[in-house]
């Protein structure tokens, strides 16, 4: 049996992958037609009203000065902002590859690149794993795609923001926690032991390989969604609606190529 409505708590939009820049498409990438499938998504989300949105990294693709990327960022932007509900953005690597952390941050009106909010007494969990194996934060070109880590002191902060949780929880990451290949974070095996330790955490949602996949560590669903940049045309646009509900049921609808799922309690 499925979840019953009454029982839902909070309907999330998730996005991720868009790597919107007016450029012509570079092998599966398709940059302009970003506009169009975040059109339908948003004709979508209309209808069903969620209360909040994620864009799970990677909105933007890189671009040859910092001036026209910040037109990319805004003209995306633009249509991020008129979808229904609150907006998350969460960091992706080429979201950084020409702008600054700060410069990506200030055109969406987002005031930190990690943080923690509450909705319909569950807990969600924005991460940004922008950072080099250094720990030098990712900006102007100055990384390697592959080189993601979560730096100690947002594990530290992690470890005590689920400590204080109230609710069951939810966490957003752009590179994958995972795997071990060149798309997870390198620290990944530190940080899901935080997540696994607190034993609040329902799933994780992730962007980056720009394939569907969901892999269950330690009592946590780890789903990777599928990009919205990847193919032309609206066969090939993903998106997905997610319901949470009473007790920690979810329940994904995934659109075109974006994988359904059902987790229940
Ligand atoms: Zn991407």
């Amino acid at each position: 049996m499925l979840a019953d409505d009454a029982q839902r708590r909070v309907r999330i939009g998730m996005v991720t992958d868009l790597h919107y820049a007016d450029k012509p498409p570079a092998g599966s990438l398709h940059h302009r037609e970003t506009l169009t499938k975040i059109a339908e998504a948003g004709e979508q989300f209309q209808k069903d009203k969620p209360d909040f949105v994620v864009e799970l990294g990677d909105l933007i693709d890189a671009a040859d000065s910092v001036e026209v990327e910040k037109k990319y960022l805004a003209r995306i932007n633009k249509e991020i902002s008129a979808l229904p509900g609150d907006k998350h953005y969460v960091l992706g690597n080429h979201c950084v590859a020409t702008l600054t952390k700060g410069e990506f941050l200030e055109g969406v009106g987002q005031k930190k690149p990690n943080y923690s909010f509450d909705m319909g007494g569950f807990h969600f969990v924005v991460l940004d794993a922008c950072f080099r194996g250094d720990g030098a934060p990712y900006g102007r070109d100055n990384f390697k795609w592959n080189d993601a880590n979560i730096p100690e002191e947002q594990v530290n902060w992690l470890r005590a923001d689920l400590k204080a949780a109230t609710g069951k929880t939810i966490v957003f990451a752009h590179q994958r926690l995972d795997v071990k290949n060149d798309y997870g974070v390198k620290n990944a095996e530190q940080v899901r032991k935080v997540l696994e330790d607190s034993g609040k955490v329902l799933a994780v949602f992730q962007g980056h390989s720009h394939k569907n996949d969901l892999k269950d560590i330690g009592g946590i669903h780890y789903c990777t969604l599928v990009a919205m940049v990847e193919g032309s045309g609206a066969e090939n646009n993903g998106f997905s609606l997610m319901d949470v509900f009473e007790g920690g049921t979810i329940r994904l609808a995934g659109f075109r190529k974006q994988a359904k799922y059902e987790w229940k309690t």
